[in-house]
Parts: structure tokens; sequence; C-alpha cells
């Protein structure tokens, strides 16, 4: 396995990007290595230290405070250290006594993860997000326009670090797995590429863990059989594999074993409406009750709607009676919305238009479709509509909660209906 020594896992630093370009990378031949794995290298601790530049080179740890809290993310200087994510905090303080611990800014992170995400779709329109900081991408489209798959990595590893201040590794192959073992292996700040007739000298000599799915229980199975690397699992007959370990896995690991892995790229195709839904424990007459469940559910729509950047044209009412009987309404309105109290509003007088004061209520839904980018409806409302008040304070609300979590403010009228 290609070493990554112990220089290279404590140094990162802007300018890595271009000191380590053309660094590491088992082969150079990648034609057919149209699979790209693009992991942000520590993503959190790396967005904090954008706006604490002094704390570069040093033990940095990511994560809620209190003795409960867990590490989120840390540097590598502090992962040198023994710390990684969702380690106690109490248990990373002792391992790395010196590390300076940081509150997480979640507003941040997704901000830069929209960004991320964007770029890489200026790249190829066949993105596959595995999670805020790290996407496959088929490039294969992109070639002809923009160089070697090679090129292409390289130039979205320097795109990140100028655009966003940050440090990712990105790895290269012809298949999912093996351009994630990849990049992997590049960390950090690094690149590799596995020419397509190199994937079983790469491979082979890897512990068998690192195949997907290959869990701690399959792992204890393996070694039972004595095969501890990929490559003695590739020399096992199939059929010992599938009477050890099942014949779907047994068959899954000696196909990936062998580089052979037939798993697409995956488009994100993005959500087409959003919604909530509730069911009581107790079947609820009471309008008011119901109300501010509504209010409840509305707020969850309307702050995932200015999370993800989008506002939604129409909102959809469903409420499902003790006798199982469901129905739905809905209105469509005059202008685009992101805010909570004006989905409320909509969804209150929906409900009230049921007549169904004296119905027990099983279940109420708050759905939006008809979704746009905010971008039109921020000017609509720069233009003097009376709304934006409501929408700014909302705003500052989805910020104290993702700062402090998700309980931290509710709307008034749901802590106390009566209130109304
Ligand atoms: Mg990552």
């Amino acid at each position: 396995m290609p070493a990554i020594n112990a220089a290279t896992m404590v140094r990162v630093s802007r300018n890595q990007v271009r000191r380590s370009t053309g660094v590491s990378g088992v082969g150079q031949d990648d034609s057919g290595c149209t699979i790209l794995h693009v992991d942000m290298d520590a993503f959190f601790a790396l967005v904090e230290l954008r706006s604490r530049p002094e704390l570069r080179g040093k033990p940095v740890i990511v994560g809620g405070g209190g003795n409960r809290g867990v590490v989120l993310s840390a540097t590598y200087e502090a992962r040198a250290m023994g710390v990684h994510s969702a380690m106690p905090m109490s248990r990373a303080r002792r391992l790395a006594p010196t590390a300076v611990i940081l509150p997480p800014h979640h507003s941040d992170y997704s901000e830069v993860s929209a960004s991320i995400m964007a770029l890489f779709t200026s790249v190829t329109p066949i993105v596959e997000p595995l999670s805020l900081d790290e996407a496959f991408l088929d490039i294969s489209g992109s070639l002809r326009s923009m160089g070697s798959p090679r090129l292409i990595a390289e130039s979205i590893r320097a795109r990140v670090n100028d655009e966003q201040g940050i440090t990712c590794s990105v790895g290269v192959a012809s298949t999912k797995f093996v351009a994630k073992l990849a990049s992997t292996r590049a960390k950090p700040d690094g690149l590799m590429v596995v020419p397509a007739d190199e994937v079983l000298a790469f491979l082979h000599p890897l512990p068998v863990n690192c195949l997907w799915g290959v869990g701690e229980r399959t792992e204890e199975q393996l070694t039972r059989l004595g095969l501890r690397t990929v490559g003695d699992i590739a020399h096992t007959p199939l059929a010992t594999l599938r009477r050890a370990l099942g014949n779907a896995s047994g068959s899954h690991l000696h196909e990936l074993s062998w580089g052979r892995d037939p798993r697409s790229v995956t488009a994100h195709v993005p959500d087409r409406s959003i919604g909530a839904e509730q069911t009581f424990a107790e079947d609820l007459e009471d309008v008011a009750a119901i109300n501010a469940h509504l209010l409840g559910l509305s707020d969850q729509v309307g702050s995932r709607l200015r999370a993800s950047g989008r506002v939604a044209r129409t909102v959809h009412l469903k409420v499902r009676f003790s006798d199982f009987n469901t129905i739905t309404r809905s209105k469509t309105l005059r202008e685009s919305t992101d805010v909570t109290q004006e989905i409320y509003e909509v969804i209150r007088q929906l409900f009230a238009a049921l007549g169904a004061s004296r119905a027990r209520v099983r279940l109420v839904g708050v759905r939006v479709d008809g979704l746009s980018e905010t971008q039109g409806a921020a000017q609509q409302m720069m233009l003097g509509e009376p709304e934006h008040g409501r929408r700014d304070a909302e705003l500052a609300v989805d910020q104290l909660r993702a700062r402090f979590g998700p309980g931290v403010v509710r709307p008034g009228r749901l802590i106390d209906p009566a209130a109304e």
C-alpha cells in the first residue's frame, strides 16, 4: 500500500495544494479512470481555521462543549495525537490537552458544502454527494473539454483551495470503490490515480476491512478463515466465501477483491417537494392544539426551505381523521415564500375552511412544492414586501438552531397553544 509518511500527515496549509501537485498517485496512466471521489480534509476543522488563521498547524478540535460532547472534526495535528471524530470530548481532551476546542458553526459548513457541490456540478452534471463534504463525480463527458482525469482532479483541488480556503483529497479510478479507497490513501491534501491495469496491484495488499461491506463481524469471520488481505479473498474459492459469509456477501466481496464494481455514479435529484407530518399519540379535537402542531410543522418545512436556498409556490395541508379518512387541500400563492409564518397562515386558513371543528384528528401534514431558487424571491422582498422582517427573524432563529440545536427556539404559539 502506498505509504503516507508522517511528514505529509501533519502538513495542511493553504499552499499545500500547489506544493503537493503531482505528488503521490499509484500510476500515471489515467485513461479509463473516469470516476473521481472528492473528499474534504478535516472539513469542519478546516472551515473553522479560515477565520482563525493563527491556529493553522496546531491541534484543533471542533465539537460540542461540556463533557457529554463528542468530537465532530479534528485537524491532522490533533489526529496525530489519537483524536478522531465521534470520540467523546472528555477522552479527546485527555489525549490532546494542548488542543484548541472550537464550537461548531453548522450554517457555515452547509454554505461551504453548497459551494463545493456547485463547483463539482460545473465540472460534470453527474455528481453523487455522499455527505456534506464528499462526492463521486463521473467525468467521462468532461474529458474532451477539460483534459485528462488527472488534470481535472488537479483543477478541482486548486479551485477548492482558492475559492474555499480548505483542502481536499481526490481518488481517480475506473470504479467507485477504488476511487474512494484512493482518496482515503491520498489524505490529507493529496491526489491518487489508480490506473485501470494496476487496480489489482493496488487492492490486493490492502487489509480486508477496507472493502465496502466488511464490518467488524465480517472481518472476524474472514480472520477465522485466515484471510487478512484483499488478495487473500481474491484467491479463496468463491464457494468457500459463500459458505462462510452467505451467498450475497460472499459473492460481493469476491467481486470487489477482483476490482469489479459495476455501480455507476448516480446524480442526486433535488427534492421536488418538502413536507413534514405528525401522527398524534391520541386523536385531537381541540383546534388551538391542532393549530399549534400545524405551526410546528410549518416551521420545520420553512426552515428546511431556507436551508436549501429555495422558496415554494404551493402549500398543501393533509388531515387524517380517526376513521383513517384522509383529505388534502392546497393553495397556490401569488409569490413564492420560505417564510414559516406565511406557510402557517395558509395552512391555518385551509384547516379552518374544512369546518372540522369537532372532528377527531389522527394526523396532520404540511407540504410545499413548486420549488425554485430563493434569489428571485429575495428581490421581490427588497421591492418593499412587508414580510421581510419576519423572514430575517426566522433566518436568525435558523442560525441559533444551527449553533445550539433544534430545541433552542420554538415558535411562540407552539409552546403554549392556549396563549392565542
Ligand atoms: Mg471528509
